[in-house]
Order: structure tokens, then sequence, then C-alpha cells
């Protein structure tokens, strides 16, 4: 496979084969060969084959390998010129994504309070496989209205305030959602599961401002040196996990009757404007809401925990997806084009004065919150006039080991009493789940930051340390 350096932070895999696009992949020479090893650059060319796609298929610096598509890529595709929209082009776990809370209180005043702040948030946050959820549905009926109303829905029902819907992509709903399209068995997945983090990826962490980079930007994020925040990250769970399934199914069945060719089964896709593609996109937009009623209520239950230990709010920063599929408008070869966008472990970070941005933040672009890892960092970004890849960026440091790997490498029990060693407190769920997460099972998340500025995805504003972690 022929991989061009155009400049440091970028690589171009020229279109051979079967390939309508480039490669475009976004990485350093130290992270690029990681990408080579775990076979993910050979699942940006089988992108760059799919039906209607436009300008490139693109990796960010955290790509890894993943189902079907990569994790860290975004492909985009023309509905008007035949483009498909591909369930593994989104991934399992439909909206998966990240908020950022900002307390009220900073490093110091939290002190010695922690340990008992995450004694509470490690009893009150649901989490691992089957272990129940913040809010208990009276049934289908009052499913459907999550479907629909996402966060909103969550808000009007007394989690949460009208302002944290400013902060939320999308205004914490997406239009379109129709819940008839969403599986029995996929109801039956996600009713008990409102309001809770799942397994060991996703968590909820209490962090703090390490370092600011962009003072302007940091403060109308409402962000500053020191403070203590929180940083959920979980998706759509059982429910998002059966829609992908069941769509996948049903676009295998048909991708013939429209002609589709794939080189990995994975890839099954049907038109956009097709009743399958159609259909995927309502029950789509479903699961996505979900997920963003999902973040929200957990939202509600760190408040709370808060509110005990410390007296303090906290407001909410921004919630984003970093698993979506979006129909949105870029100009291609010099023309308006509707698009698909497949954003899979990729961030969508939006340049100054857009106008999906809240008024508040037009002048300092999208908050864009990527996940580190609990031993390292997180880091809070901001989008960029002019980026690449239809306004993306990464959503972590991404993995190098597999889980199983990881977890052959270290001991639950070890890790945790390093972490503790430097005053990270540990709330897990099994202690094959925590190993599973080790951070040397991630690459360094520093280096991915310092690649996806470089490649102007995005800049950055502030870097957050843990200082607490539950994880899922
Ligand atoms: P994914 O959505 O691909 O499962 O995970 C997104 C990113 O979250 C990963 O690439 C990793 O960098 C980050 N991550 C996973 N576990 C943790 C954690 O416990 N704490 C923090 N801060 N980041 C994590
Ligand atoms: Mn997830
Ligand atoms: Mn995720």
């Amino acid at each position: 496979m022929e991989i061009i350096e155009e400049n440091p932070y970028r690589f171009r895999m020229p279109a051979h084969g079967a390939m309508r696009v480039p490669g475009i992949v976004f990485a350093s020479r130290k992270l690029l060969p990681m990408a080579q090893e775990d076979r993910s650059l050979e699942q940006v060319a089988n992108v760059a084959t799919l039906p209607g796609i436009v300008v490139a298929s693109y990796a960010m610096p955290d790509v890894h390998w993943g189902y079907g598509f990569p994790i860290g890529g975004v492909a985009a595709t023309d509905i008007d010129a035949g483009g498909v929209v591909s369930p593994g082009g989104v991934g399992f776990d439909i909206s998966c994504g990240v908020r950022l809370l900002a307390a009220g209180v900073g490093r110091a005043e939290l002190g010695s309070r922690l340990a008992g702040l995450m004694d509470t948030l490690g009893h009150t946050v649901p989490r691992g496989m089957h272990r129940g959820s913040v809010w208990q549905l009276t049934g289908p009926g009052q499913l459907e209205r999550v479907l629909t109303g996402g966060a909103g829905y969550a808000v009007e029902s007394g989690h949460g305030v009208a302002r944290d819907l400013d902060r939320c992509e999308d205004g914490g709903r997406v239009e379109g959602a129709d819940p008839s399209l969403v599986s029995r068995r996929a109801f039956e997945r996600g009713l008990g599961q409102v309001g809770s983090l799942g397994s060991g990826n996703h968590f909820l962490e209490v962090q703090a401002v390490e370092e600011v980079y962009d003072d302007t930007a940091a403060s109308a994020f409402g962000l500053h040196r020191d403070q203590v925040c929180v940083m959920i990250h979980c998706g759509s769970r059982g429910l998002g996990h059966q829609v992908c399934t069941d769509y996948v199914r049903s676009m295998e069945q048909v991708m013939s009757r429209y002609d589709i060719q794939v080189p990995d089964r994975q890839l099954a896709c049907a038109p956009v404007e097709s009743p399958e593609g159609g259909d995927y996109l309502r029950a789509l937009a479903a699961a996505t809401n979900y997920a963003r009623a999902n973040r929200q209520l957990l939202t509600a239950t760190a408040r709370r925990a808060f509110e005990a230990h410390l007296g303090s709010g906290l407001d909410l920063v921004y919630d984003v997806s970093h698993n979506l599929a979006t129909i949105e408008t870029h100009e291609v070869d010099g023309r308006p084009r509707r698009l698909c966008v497949h954003r899979k472990g990729a961030t969508r970070a939006l340049p100054p004065h857009h106008p999906d941005l809240p008024a508040d933040l037009a002048g300092t672009g999208q908050p864009t919150l990527i996940p580190g890892t609990m031993g390292t960092a997180s880091y809070v970004l901001a989008g960029v006039a002019g980026s690449p890849a239809f306004h993306s960026t990464c959503h972590g440091a991404g993995r190098t080991r597999s889980r199983h790997a990881a977890a052959r490498g270290v001991s639950g029990r070890a890790l945790r009493e390093e972490l503790e060693s430097h005053g990270i407190a540990v709330r897990g769920t099994s202690w094959k789940g925590l190993a599973e997460e080790a951070p040397s099972a991630y690459k360094d998340i520093t280096a991915v930051i310092e690649a996806s500025e470089g490649a102007r995805l995005c800049r950055k504003v502030a870097r957050l340390v843990p200082l607490g972690v539950v994880k899922g």
C-alpha cells in the first residue's frame, strides 16, 4: 500500500483498485505505524470504494481497527449521486459521546472530600452490563418519548435545566426519529438502561483543569485553571447496539438489489434515498436521542452528588457525539452538496461562526471533548475555520492493544493500586474490565492531540487530568 507524506501531519493513500477516492490519514510519523500494524489503513481503503463517497476516506490520528470501518474514520457520500449510508460507518454504540460539566469549586476546595464524593458516585452511577439504571420507565410508551425527545424529554421530566439543552449538539434532540422502526428486541434491551454507563470504556470521571492554552476560549466555555470538572462518556447501550445489528442485517439482504459491491461484508450499506437507507436513518435518530437522554440522566446523578458533598452545581460545557451519521451540506468541487457524513470514533468540531453553534460560542468555535485515559489526560479543543475533513477531529487516544491483549498484560488490582498511588480514586466494576482499559492499551493522547492540531483539524483549549474515575 503506497503512502505519501504530504506534510508532517497528513499522509495520502492514492486511489487504487476499486477505490473511488484517495485515503487521507492525519497522523504523525510516530502514530502512522500503529495504524499500519492493526490494518486499519486497509479499512480506510475499503471505505473509499463506497458508492457516492466524495473527496476522501479520512482517518483521524487516533485511528484503529473497527467493525468494517475503522474507528477514527470519516466518510461523506453525495446523497444526490446515489451515496450510501452504512451502519458500520456509525458503529454499534450509536451516538456514543462525551459531555463535560464544570463545577463551581476548585481543586483545593475538593481536597479531602474527593473520597466521599467518589464513594457516592460509585454507589449511584449504574454501570456494568446489567446493573440497572437511573430512570425506571413506566413501559414502552415512555421509551418512545425518550426516542423522540432525547435530552429534551429528560429535562422536561425534571432531570436538568433548559440551559443544558443550549449546550448540547442539536439541542439534545435530533429530528426524524421514528420509534416504529426500532425493533421489539431493541426496546426490550433499552427499557431498563436509560441512565446507565455500560461497560469498561465508558466512564464518569472527576477531573481538574491542569492547563489552559487559550484563555478567551476557555472562559467562553466556562473553564479556568484548577477548576473541577466531570466528564461523562457513554452511548445508547443495548438499544443502539440492537439497532445497528438489525440494520446491518437488512442492508446485507438488499445490497445486490442496488447493485452494490463492497470488499468487506461489514460495510453493508444502502443508498440514503432508498427505503432501507431512510429507515436506518430514522431508527438511528431514535437511538441517538436515547444516547442524549442517557447522558442527561447521568448528569442529574452527578449533580446530586456534587450538591451533597460540595454544595456546588455543575454547568454543562458541551455534549457531543463521536459515533454518528448526519445529513449536512458542504461545498465539494465548488458547489454545495447534500452529504451523509459518517463519523465513527470521530468528533464533529464546528468552526467559529457556524450557524449551528450557540450564539455565545460563535466567536470560539465548538467545544470538542476528547477523553484520553483514566491515568493520563483528556483535552478540550475548539473547531477551526477551513478544517479539512468536514469539520471533524479525533475522539480519544485510540487503542493500540485489543481489550483481550490489555487484560493479559496487567492485573486490574495492580492497575488500581498504581492509579491510587498517583492520587486517582478508582471506583470500578470488575477487575477484568479495569485491566482492559489500562492506559498502556492506548496511544499517547498528547501525540494524538498534537497531530490533530498540526493537521489543522482543531486547536487546543485546555488539558484536564483525572482525580477520580467511575468505570463501567
Ligand atoms: P471509545 O468511544 O472508542 O470506546 O473511547 C473513546 C476514548 O475514550 C478512547 O479512545 C480512550 O482514549 C478514552 N478513554 C477510555 N477510557 C477512559 C477513561 O477511563 N478515562 C478517560 N479520560 N478516557 C478514557
Ligand atoms: Mn461507546
Ligand atoms: Mn465512545
